[in-house]
């Protein structure tokens, strides 16, 4: 492979992705959890283990956002949305990311009372 093959197939994979992203919008509101967990197995792993991030800790306090920002967003960027490493019609769109994320952060735990990140302010 020379150079140009590379930026060609670089040109070629936005491509995709920018005309994946416009059909997509209209497929868009169609979309759903199961759907995406049928496409992306380590889903329901997630899915699965997130309602039970804050069991059994001994740690003095337990913030779902700090966890999800820590723990769980970082295992769900490989999978869906524009930082998935490869060209995936439905999982590479924004509009999976958006589901993916609202469904696997509001399947955590709520914050143990009181929670210092969450009450700072
Ligand atoms: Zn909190």
């Amino acid at each position: 492979m020379n150079a140009n093959d590379n930026a060609d197939s670089i040109f070629e994979y936005c491509c995709k992705a920018d005309e994946a992203e416009r059909q997509f919008e209209i497929f868009a509101p169609l979309l759903s959890w199961a759907m995406l967990a049928a496409l992306e197995p380590k889903f329901a792993e997630l899915f699965t283990a997130a309602p039970l991030a804050d069991a059994g800790r001994r740690d003095e306090y337990f913030c779902g956002q700090h966890y999800w920002h820590n723990k769980l967003k970082p295992q769900m960027l490989p999978l869906v949305g524009p930082s998935r490493p490869d060209f995936h019609p439905v999982l590479g769109t924004s509009a999976a990311y958006d589901l993916a994320y609202d469904t696997l952060q509001g399947a955590l735990p709520p914050c143990r009372q009181p929670c210092p990140w969450c009450d700072a302010e």
